[in-house]
């Protein structure tokens, strides 16, 4: 069995499971956010009772960070929607905006966009976040309502996205019907050259099998050069399975996985103990395709959709009106490391906005020293606007007051990971999406740019 089939087998208390069987599957864990929580909680409460308790209190977490810093009345409401529920439940895990569990959230427009506003156990955006807090396992089985929940399948386990319903009958019975997917390869061999990044491999990847090129299939990630990436690497490739239509990306569980997750539950005193899936031979994919990471260059996936490959030096055509650097995907520290590595000491030619995925991303970059400059300052010395109020912001546009929301037709390139029209905030708007090496060289230059020029 493939690594997915045999973490569903185990969650479905079976021996084997085959492509196209439908099984009941036990859930490790189940995670929502504030702009599917509320709606899940309706579902929940409709279909078991306004007095029901949920299946498991440990195995729920519910992370606000979409439309968080916003002065959308609302917005501000699902949050308090939330924070309802996890007091009626007694919810351990939830990563409130404001410390106090009886108060209400309010966005405060007068204080700017810029400093945070949040109180100590606001956590960022729910996928960075949820790793971040020690919420993911080898070998477990992750449900979210958010399609971007795949990118935990980097530290090997079944993650995948779900809607509102299946959710909130998993928040009654931990339990949910799914259909076991075929398997897809991807075998990685040799090393990144310098200024490719992972964000490359997973947009080289998605141009070669198109935008629906994984519907409802596993895509497993091995060999030598999956091995040889780190943690936030894997994850900006897992979490843009759900960008060729995939269910899930996964990576085979290894001492990398293993020191990440360990010291991560061990500091947040979650549950520490797991069962990994291992690879076994008998492994039986529908595809299987080996790809020569030395051979990639900076590429990137032009609008209108994440398949529209070309590579960043055939581009010098197309001039922008800003740049974006956040998200899941692109707003972890050593994102924003490689960024200021290029803009460092320069200034940026068009808008850029920088949105660190979680609080955490903030601090990292307040504390890290280059020639007794933080990196927080050389970003901004560079003309960056950085925010401290980690979230999703304008990953995916959000109201019209979201902190770099694209409110007038305008050509941008970003470190996000979904460039269809709207996307980010107007419909006419433009997308590019490419690394964190690309989108600041190009943020430099005012068109799209090769990073190697820049290194
Ligand atoms: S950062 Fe973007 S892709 Fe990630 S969860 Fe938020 S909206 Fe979705």
């Amino acid at each position: 069995m493939t690594l997915t089939e045999t973490i569903l087998a185990r969650a479905s208390g079976r021996a084997r499971v085959e492509p196209g069987d439908n099984i009941w599957v036990n859930t490790d864990v189940l995670l929502t956010h504030d702009v599917c929580g509320p709606g899940t909680i309706g579902v929940f409460h409709r279909e078991f009772g306004r007095d029901a308790k949920v299946w498991d209190r440990e195995k729920i977490v519910i992370i606000p960070d979409h439309y968080i810093f916003t002065a959308d009345s609302l917005s501000n409401r699902n949050v308090d929607i939330l924070r309802d529920f996890v007091r009626e439940q007694h919810l351990p895990y939830f990563y409130d905006v404001i410390d106090d569990p009886e108060g209400h959230w309010q966005f405060d427009a007068a204080r700017g966009q810029l400093k945070r506003q949040y109180g100590r156990s606001f956590a960022g955006v729910c996928h960075t976040a949820l790793p971040e807090k020690g919420h993911v396992r080898p070998g477990e089985v992750l449900f979210g309502t958010d399609s971007h929940t795949c990118m935990a399948g980097a530290f090997g386990e079944f993650a995948t996205g779900i809607g509102n319903t299946d959710a909130g009958f998993i928040l009654g019975t931990g339990k949910l019907l799914i259909k076991v997917p075929e398997t897809m390869r991807f075998y990685l061999d040799g090393a990144l050259q310098k200024g490719v990044m992972a964000k490359d491999v997973i947009l080289h990847v998605i141009g070669e099998i198109g935008f629906d090129g994984a519907t409802y299939r596993a895509m497993q990630w091995q060999g030598p050069g999956a091995s040889a990436l780190g943690m936030d690497d894997r994850m900006t490739i897992t979490n843009m399975a759900i960008e060729a239509g995939g269910k899930n990306g996964i990576f085979a569980a290894d001492q990398t996985t293993f020191d990440f997750v360990d010291a991560r539950c061990a500091a947040n005193g979650t549950k520490a103990d797991y069962q990994p899936a291992e690879l076994s031979r008998d492994q039986r994919f529908v595809y299987d395709q080996a790809f020569d990471l030395s051979a990639l260059e900076p590429t990137v996936a032009m609008h209108p959709n994440p398949g529209n490959r070309a590579l960043a030096k055939t581009l010098g055509h197309i001039t922008l009106d800003r740049a974006y650097i956040g998200s899941c995907t692109g707003g972890k520290t050593s994102d924003f490391l490689a960024f200021a590595e290029i803009v460092r000491g320069k200034r940026v030619a068009v808008d850029t906005f920088g949105v660190p995925a979680t609080p955490g991303v903030v601090d990292d970059l307040h504390k890290a020293q280059w020639n007794g400059r933080s990196v927080w300052q050389w970003l901004e010395e560079a003309g960056v606007q950085m925010t401290e109020n980690a979230s999703c912001a304008a990953c995916l546009g959000g109201p019209v007051d979201t902190f770099g929301r694209m409110n007038k037709p305008l050509t941008c390139i970003s470190a996000t990971n979904r460039n269809f029209p709207g996307r980010m905030g107007h419909k006419d708007s433009k997308v590019y999406l490419a690394s964190p090496y690309t989108v600041a060289a190009s943020a430099l230059a005012g068109r799209i740019s090769d990073p190697r020029e820049f290194l």
